[in-house]
């Protein structure tokens, strides 16, 4: 039998005592909001999702798509506790900064204000006529795509004009975060992205992971790792106002 309730205290007092802490989160912050994973996407609706082709030529058709597998569960089913819970953390200077692989704004919407997506978001778009840059949670939830205020240009988005690759403004802001960390909560992701910032956490910091599966963290410091068995995500969410995250700082 784990003990739960003994893995949170260890976890709260390595919060209280942390003055750095910085989360590392992926897609198990999202799927309670219906959000699928890539990973696990249609196929075919990935692909839709991710043509910037599709966009130019048909924005209707790309919108209405990318709105039913996509941005509809982002919009509607809005932030998860975990997200909420995170930016409650950063609100009382218990958390630095939010590193994440999703797309979804959801951090952003939350109320996080220091968050690295590291993978562009829908948050981050470009004119495809001039060039000029908005960066806004909210360009993509008004019924269809958006358009340059300047010039009436299509807006497209970071993972689908860079086809999902590494958006280097916030790979920057993660690896300075993550390197100043004296903690390091890892939640809902399977682990370091392609060593962006994984190498450059230091030795001495504690590392907690919010997982129910074995990570690739697993095997970084292992004897420091706490790493909380069976753990799901319902669970984080109903004792965080417990036991986890009291708004409280530590005096
Ligand atoms: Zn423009």
């Amino acid at each position: 039998m784990i003990h739960m309730d003994d893995q949170l205290k260890t976890l709260q007092s390595w919060i209280n005592e942390s003055s750095y802490t910085v989360a590392v989160t992926g897609a198990g912050v999202s799927v309670t909001a219906g959000i699928p994973d890539m990973q696990h996407m249609n196929i075919v609706s990935t692909l839709q999702m991710m043509s910037e082709t599709i966009l130019k030529a048909a924005p209707g058709r790309y919108y209405k798509g990318v709105y039913k597998g996509f941005l509809k569960a982002v919009y509607e089913n809005g932030p998860t506790e975990t997200h909420r819970k995170l930016a409650q953390l950063e609100s009382v200077g218990k958390l630095q900064g939010i590193i994440t692989t999703n797309i979804d704004c959801l951090h952003s919407i939350a109320g996080s204000e220091n968050v690295a997506e590291i993978q562009g978001s829908f948050a981050k778009n470009t004119c495809l006529s001039c060039g000029k840059q908005y960066d806004d949670p909210y360009l993509w939830s008004h019924g269809n795509c958006p358009k340059c205020p300047e010039c009436g240009g299509s807006l497209s988005v970071y993972p689908v004009r860079h086809r999902v690759g590494l958006y280097q403004p916030d790979v920057i802001r993660a690896r300075e975060w993550i390197s100043r960390a004296e903690l390091v909560l890892v939640i809902g992701t399977n682990g370091p992205y392609g060593g962006v910032y994984y190498d450059y956490i230091r030795p001495s910091a504690r590392i907690a992971q919010i997982n129910p599966r074995s990570t690739a963290f697993d095997t970084l410091m292992t004897w420091r790792v706490f790493r909380v068995l069976c753990f799901s995500m319902a669970a984080f969410q109903d004792r965080v106002h417990i036991s986890f995250f009291p708004l409280v700082a530590s005096s």
